[in-house]
């Protein structure tokens, strides 16, 4: 089958046309993969940095964004037959640990990761446990089936706080700010305010629902500019909610800046290194930081299917702005680097 493989450890993949069909156990399904998409993860595996030498073993196919049909399942799988639309969840849990048994599997400390630990989705087939397939309602598209595991850490950081009438700082206009812009506005929040460095997304984050889109690499003094864009909204207090979604240092400084006292962080970006902060700002103003990995399973993915079938699906469609044969696979990457794209989805079915 074709497969895109990192196939030795150095920068780069490679589009191979010899991997064999993956063999599936008995607790677990095959799917045959219709459409993929593309995560920043997998840029960092393509370019190889410190973290992928650390964590990737090569050589290993990659990709954990998908959405396909079931061709095969294992002698003890009950649930699922051959034909069932599905995504999945790319966290396998351990299922011994002491989180797993408490019903908590997102808090697994044994999680590995579909694409980046074991053989992943940007392949004509994948072997998946199948407690992690997630049945594709009718209503939702393959598009945006194939990218329901970043939509869900957006649905995850979302939710994670009570958002209704509530004013939300995102810093990050990325693929996950983006749409948790929409959902900020699905759900209710009053204003939406989002920040990048990057006018492009900054535009697509406001066709997703953003009330403002602020590019902070324009504003000598980035707090001040929130403020005054607080003042015309009419905010008097500052923002009930942060969504930090970039792993940006000076991004989460102003988020600490411009919260409201008692506001509630979700704090889902990851930064290249450790930075300090002003643990004051945490203590006076008495801030819940709360960090977000992954998905919780399976309530972040029931949440989402039903917003999507409820509307959501119409500002989630935005975020999608390229789509590509599987073989033009190096291109995509390139659109990834320039900054000029929001999700992009490769075919493998022609
Ligand atoms: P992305 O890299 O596409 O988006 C990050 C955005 O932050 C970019 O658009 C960038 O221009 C912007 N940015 C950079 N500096 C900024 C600043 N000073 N202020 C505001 N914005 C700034 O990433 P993504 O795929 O949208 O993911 C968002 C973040 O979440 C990334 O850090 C990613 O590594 C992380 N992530 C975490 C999880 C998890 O489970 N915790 C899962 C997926 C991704
Ligand atoms: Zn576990």
């Amino acid at each position: 089958m074709k497969a895109l493989v990192k196939a030795e450890a150095a920068p780069g993949l490679v589009l191979r046309d010899d991997i064999g069909i993956p063999s599936i156990g008995s607790t677990d399904v095959l799917i045959k993969i219709n459409k993929t998409s593309i995560c920043g993860t997998d840029l960092h595996i393509y370019v190889w940095d410190e973290w992928s030498k650390r964590t990737v073993p090569v050589p290993l196919t990659i990709g954990h964004e998908y959405v396909g049909h079931i061709a095969a399942v294992g002698s003890e799988v009950t649930g699922w037959k051959v034909g069932d639309r599905v995504t999945g969840e790319g966290h396998i849990t351990c299922g011994y640990c002491r989180n797993c048994r408490a019903g908590k599997r997102h808090l697994c400390r044994n999680t590995l990761g579909v694409g980046v630990n074991r053989p992943g989705a940007f392949a004509e087939y994948l072997s998946l446990p199948a407690v992690n397939a997630f049945r594709v309602h009718p209503s939702i598209s393959d598009d945006i089936a194939s990218f329901m595991d970043p939509l869900g850490n957006a649905v995850h950081s979302c939710l994670s706080f009570d958002l209704v009438g509530e004013d939300v700082l995102i810093t990050g206009a990325g693929p996950i700010g983006m749409m948790s812009a929409a959902i900020c506005k699905h759900v209710g929040a009053r204003f939406v305010v989002i920040t990048d460095v990057n006018d492009y997304r900054l535009e697509l984050a406001k066709s997703c629902g953003a009330d403002v889109a602020l590019n902070i690499s324009k504003c000598q003094d980035p707090v001040e500019e929130l403020r005054r864009t607080m003042k015309q909204l009419g905010m008097t207090e500052g923002f009930d909610i942060g969504l930090e979604m970039s792993g940006n240092a000076q991004a989460f400084a102003s988020m600490l800046e411009t919260m409201n006292h008692g506001g509630r962080i979700s704090l889902l970006g990851i930064p290249p290194s450790p930075f300090a902060i002003d643990w004051n700002k945490v203590v006076f103003k008495g801030i819940i930081v709360k960090g977000i990995y992954g998905r919780q399973m399976f309530e972040t993915w029931y949440k989402m299917s039903n917003m999507l079938v409820g509307g959501l699906d119409k500002r989630i469609q935005q975020v999608l702005t390229h789509q590509l044969p599987c073989e033009e696979y190096e291109k995509a990457f390139e659109w990834i680097r320039s900054g000029k794209s929001g999700k992009i989805v490769l075919n493998w079915e022609k």
